[in-house]
């Protein structure tokens, strides 16, 4: 087949030239990239060799190797994994893996307004494009282990890459980046140094498996190096889950967290899990510091890495978390699973469900513990995670408590401040019964609602709820400590003071004054209401409108109206 020349998507150049014109502060992370790409790359060999999927691929030594040539300038990595058949490459490598979307032009423009474009890399799975910020050309032969030719895909990163098939091509993958020239970028490091590399690696790739082996320079007659003639293994390759605590720097575990979940940033929590017994297995969790884009659409991967005895079985195990911690992210080792396992089965398992039962408390009391320990951080955590988190207290009966523990809300009492509902219970005032609250659109709105004025003139609290998830949970829940959970807006609020006795006695009095009154605005509003009383409720606002106490609010409506009920 003769090379052939291909456009890359809109979206793919827009990123190129974000990486081009480099706004990555730090350009060593491109070979974290391509590390983890080749690591990928020998856990899905390793998986389909087990599986006995590709009977031709040859499994003997996996590993990654990196290779510098200071003369020609370039830095190559190379794996012996599955490689990648002549459509793949064209397919993930042309294309912007996870998105072609116009949600990622969209928050490239914004994240470019910000300056905070490097967010996306990693994100969006274009990992693989970082090479650009140091390179002006990338080269990757390939060959998938189930075939017998090869692929050669080369671009310089600009409007176009081309593509053709090679014969004899190694088993799996090597990339090679010309790097561009050192002087032209303070923070453009010396990637031929081997120094450089092994510093890099150590900081960034240490807790990758298969073992990253430096090879020696060749001199410049093409014999190797006498005193580095070996080639030299970089990493300790320990997976972090199965070492202590005491072991492991908080670095590292950070570096693991960027390598499963694509995000740049440091996570919020590292969560640690060692079950022994029957069923023994390990966690290593983290919860990051900023709810994903993609959270709450249809797509999202959730789910967590699954490893059985250190071999990498899925990404995205959904089972062993439920829907509403599906922002966690990290890896779950079990001992005693068939490595055939599929996404079906784990449904149904017994351990695994035991497992999502245990991995759940431990998140829940970690949550709980930090509220205590780390109050800012927990604030953020809530910020992130709580509308998500919302949603157990419909499905999650069993963890309805710990979930009502560590759920906080906007409220009238010191503004801007959330509070717990046990926070708002130890607040409540003497003969007061409920617990109050509002829902609406945002906070504002429910400030300014009517329905408010009584109770800030008596000064009860009232928590303000904004999120489409408090509509329905509070119904369901119901109460908290034994108090009601009432809204503000539904029925006849009894505020069950003195004064209010006296109001009523007054109220009814002045029922007969303004009956006919009253009797005119029936007659007027017909069939769109069910009565017009006179209310206690307002200070300043002449009327509002009033639910039933079992009505549907305004907003619920809707969203029944919507899901078409
Ligand atoms: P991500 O790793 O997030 O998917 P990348 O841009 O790093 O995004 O890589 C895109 C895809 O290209 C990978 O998902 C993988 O399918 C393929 N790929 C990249 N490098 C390799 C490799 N060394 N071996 C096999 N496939 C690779
Ligand atoms: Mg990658």
């Amino acid at each position: 087949m003769p090379t052939e020349t291909f456009e890359f998507q809109v979206e793919a150049r827009q990123l190129l030239q974000l990486m081009i014109h480099s706004v990555y502060s730090n350009k060593d992370v491109f070979l974290r990239e391509l590390v983890s790409n080749a690591s990928d790359a020998l856990d899905k060999l390793r998986l389909a060799a087990l599986k006995d999927d590709l009977p031709g691929a040859d499994v003997s030594d996996l590993h990654i190797e990196i290779e510098t040539d200071d003369e020609a300038r370039t830095l190559t990595v190379r794996d012996n994994g599955i490689g990648m058949s002549y459509d793949e490459v064209g397919r993930l490598i042309g294309t912007i893996a996870n998105s072609g979307t116009a949600q990622f032009a969209k928050e490239l423009r914004e994240a470019q307004d910000e300056g905070g474009a490097e967010g996306l890399i990693g994100q969006f799975g274009v990992g693989f494009y970082s090479g650009f910020m140091v390179a002006d050309e990338m080269t990757l032969v390939t060959r998938h282990a189930g075939e017998g030719h090869g692929t050669r895909w080369s671009s310089r990163g600009e409007g176009t890459y081309t593509l053709e098939t090679v014969e004899d091509a190694p088993q799996g993958t090597s990339v090679t980046l010309h790097l561009k020239p050192a002087d032209s970028d303070d923070q453009l490091h010396d990637y031929t140094s081997a120094w450089t590399i092994k510093d890099i690696v150590k900081r960034y790739s240490d807790f990758i498996t298969w073992p990253i082996r430096l090879l020696p320079k060749k001199t410049a007659d093409g014999t190797e190096g006498a005193d580095e003639a070996e080639p030299e293994t970089l990493n300790s390759m320990k997976a972090l889950w199965a070492r202590s605590r005491e072991e492991v720097s908080d670095d590292e575990y950070h570096e693991l967290y960027k390598h499963i979940s694509h995000d740049w940033r440091e996570p919020l929590e590292t969560i640690r899990l060692q079950a022994e017994g029957t069923f023994e297995y390990q966690a290593l969790l983290f919860v990051p510091s900023h709810a994903p884009h993609d959270l709450y659409t249809q797509g999202y991967k959730r789910g967590v890495q699954l490893y059985v005895k250190r071999v990498f079985i899925m990404d995205d195990c959904e089972a062993l978390l439920p829907p509403y911690l599906r922002f966690v992210k990290g890896v779950v080792d079990a001992a005693d699973l068939s490595l055939n396992v599929s996404r079906e089965i784990l449904q149904q398992d017994r351990h695994i469900r035991m497992m999502q039962r245990r991995l759940t408390k431990k998140i829940l009391s970690t949550v709980k513990d930090m509220m205590t320990s780390a109050p800012d951080r927990y604030a953020t955590f809530w910020r992130e995670f709580g509308s998500v988190l919302k949603e157990g207290l419909l499905s999650d009966t069993d963890n309805r408590d710990a979930l009502l523990a560590v759920a906080s809300f906007a409220s009238t009492h010191a503004d801007g401040e959330p509070t717990t509902l046990a926070g708002y219970v130890e607040r409540m005032k003497d003969g007061q019964e409920d617990i109050y609250y509002l829902t609406g659109e945002t906070r504002e709105s429910i400030e300014n609602s009517p329905h408010m004025e009584a109770f800030r003139a008596k000064g009860i609290e009232v928590l303000l709820l904004t999120d489409p998830v408090d509509e329905v949970w509070v119904d369901v829940v119901g109460e908290f400590d034994g108090k009601r959970l009432r809204s503000v807006a539904k029925g006849e609020v009894d505020l069950g003071t003195e004064d209010d006795t006296r109001a009523d006695e007054e109220r009814e009095k002045q029922g007969e004054e303004y009956a006919a009154l009253l009797g005119w605005m029936k007659e007027q509003l017909g069939a769109d209401i069910k009565e017009v009383r006179l209310s206690s409720r307002l200070t300043v606002s002449p009327a509002c409108i009033v639910s039933d106490a079992d009505d549907l609010t305004p907003a619920l409506e809707n969203m029944y109206r919507a899901m078409g009920q």
